[in-house]
């Protein structure tokens, strides 16, 4: 497949994923309230796809910000946009990418998961024919991510 491009608000970011298929990523909503914070929205959206497959391609470099649960998480300090996350233990393998961001949208690479569905909220329905992992709290999180 041809690669996918994207970057942040300003552009001052960019970067390519150079995925095989879309199955080399595995896109996942994530309802817990860390996610909703940091992005200001009422869900995680993030593509996981292995570090290899992913560069950015501008001379600017995004800001790195370490969240207290240990998810880290890559930003432009210009425009204040998330680009990529990604725990501490998966921090040399993977990159868990905002498909926000993504040129072509969120559709590039759709959703194959919600997690953390206890803490969905209340007006907002399971996507159907996706599995679901309610997970009991941030420590587990870091461990799947
Ligand atoms: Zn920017
Ligand atoms: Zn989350």
């Amino acid at each position: 497949m041809p690669d996918l491009k994207g970057g942040c608000t300003c552009g001052r970011i960019r970067y390519e994923l150079a995925l095989n298929n879309v199955d080399d990523a595995r896109t996942t909503l994530c309802h817990c309230r860390s996610c909703k914070v940091a992005l200001g929205g009422a869900f995680g959206l993030t593509a996981k796809t292995p570090i290899d497959m992913f560069k950015y391609t501008t001379s600017d470099k995004p800001k790195l910000f370490v969240q207290d649960n240990g998810v880290h998480r890559e930003f432009c300090d210009n425009c204040g946009a998330f680009l990529c996350e990604y725990g501490e233990a998966n921090k040399d393998k993977f990159r868990y990418i905002m498909t926000g961001t993504l040129d072509d949208g969120p559709d590039a690479l759709p959703p194959k998961g919600e997690f953390f569905t206890r803490d969905r909220n209340k007006w907002m329905p399971q996507i159907p024919g996706r599995f679901v992992l309610v997970c009991i709290d941030q420590a587990e999180l870091t461990t799947i991510i």
